[in-house]
């Protein structure tokens, strides 16, 4: 497909702002090595270290931004992230902690916190509110009810009806989170989600009335 728009211009000050914030220095003050000793903020190098938005108003924004280190090409990199070839959850997730541990700077308690609060609780909450929201269909003529017929039964062919959202889909990542919140230090705030939300899952999931248990467990 070709574009739809095509920008013969560029003009800095209308590119997305993030990149308002890259430095053009080709090296850094002493000052500021000292300063990350102490974890400053950086918003006190505004003004020492050169950015690309002190340059929106004049010429020099079109030429000469400087950078630290040379490379023999400027399209290099990576083609494929780990995120694509790594093929499952559990992988992504393994390797992404692996890291986490391995890099000094990061706090991998930290990590493992957020990824249970912004990529797989919004996303055991939205399976589980499709899972009670979901379509039946049907096994032989593919189907879609709403609603289950009285019957029970596919009132076009008379098949068996089917979920179309499955349990799996919200215990496969309840199950990573809780291994987790087992393994790092993630705060009590998050475990309690964690709990209430299993609580929620076996409550749904969880038949009373196809419960197996053997004889002996009346005589405890
Ligand atoms: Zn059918």
């Amino acid at each position: 497909m070709p574009p739809s728009v095509l920008t013969a211009i560029i003009d800095p000050r209308e590119v997305d702002s993030e990149v308002h914030n890259m430095d053009i220095c080709n090296r850094y003050p002493l000052e500021f090595y000292k300063a990350t000793l102490r974890y400053a903020n950086p918003k006190e190098f505004v003004g020492i270290i050169e950015r690309v938005e002190d340059r929106l108003e004049s010429e020099e924004k079109y030429y000469g931004l400087r950078f630290t280190h040379n490379t023999t090409d400027i399209a290099l990199g990576v083609k494929e992230s780990a995120y694509k070839t790594l093929e499952s959850m559990e992988s992504k997730l393994k390797h992404q902690m692996e890291l986490a541990e391995k890099i000094l700077a990061v706090d991998e308690h930290d990590v493992a916190e957020r990824v249970i609060n912004s990529h797989f609780l919004p996303d055991i909450i939205g399976n589980l509110r499709a899972f009670s929201r979901q379509e039946f269909r049907c096994v032989k003529c593919n189907q879609k009810f709403r609603r289950i017929p009285l019957s029970g039964k596919c009132t076009r062919c008379g098949g068996n009806l089917t979920l179309t959202v499955h349990e799996g889909s919200i215990m496969k990542y309840l199950g990573f989170s809780k291994k987790l919140a087992e393994k790092y230090n993630v705060s009590e705030y998050t475990r309690q989600r964690l709990k209430l939300i299993e609580l929620e899952t076996i409550s749904l999931f969880e038949s009373e009335l196809k419960k197996q248990i053997t004889i002996d467990r009346f005589f405890e």
